[in-house]
């Protein structure tokens, strides 16, 4: 099935295909399967950098953030656009669970991270998003004006029935 927000770029022309690029709203995107950013992973783990996957997330977000708001969308726009575009890009469905802006504080959701299952069959990994939680703590960075921290604290790969991150200030 194709999500309604995939067809409502493509009516309104906001994305495109062709001569080798993938753009969204003018801004260049690539792909890569879920099974690259595995090997990825495993690159990074080896080389004690699994925080360079974060930084990654956080710069998707943050790009993403800052672009929306150059075309004067407001904070719930940006929030939908985002959710929507993280949906598109096949990180898995993220869901607000809970936000207090005043302590800079949010609990989110994912139920179906790809890279989250498969590590999930193997049973010999703990918290595995790395990246999700920087695409995460780049949007809350952003949405608070704030730079906070992204925690995974419950996983898919080492049993939970889903993902969880918590959002807190960063110290
Ligand atoms: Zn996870």
């Amino acid at each position: 099935m194709i999500s309604s927000f995939f067809k409502k770029l493509l009516l309104s022309r906001r994305i495109e295909i062709d001569n080798g690029k993938f753009k969204v709203f003018d801004k260049n995107f690539m792909l890569g399967s879920m099974q690259s950013f595995v090997f990825l992973r495993e690159e990074m783990k080896r080389k004690k950098s699994l925080d360079t996957l974060y930084k990654f997330g956080e710069v998707i977000s943050k790009e993403i953030y800052d672009y929306i708001k150059k075309f004067g969308g407001g904070k719930e726009e940006i929030c939908r656009f985002w959710l929507n575009m993280t949906n598109l890009a096949g990180f898995g469905e993220i869901e607000i669970f809970e936000v207090k802006d005043k302590e800079f504080y949010a609990i989110i959701n994912c139920k179906n991270s790809p890279i989250a299952e498969h590590y999930s069959r193997s049973g010999k990994e703990d918290m595995v998003d790395e990246i999700l939680a920087g695409i995460i703590g780049g949007f809350f960075s952003s949405w608070f004006e704030k730079p906070v921290v992204c925690e995974e604290i419950a996983c898919m790969a080492k049993g939970n029935k889903y993902c969880q991150f918590k959002i807190s200030s960063r110290k």
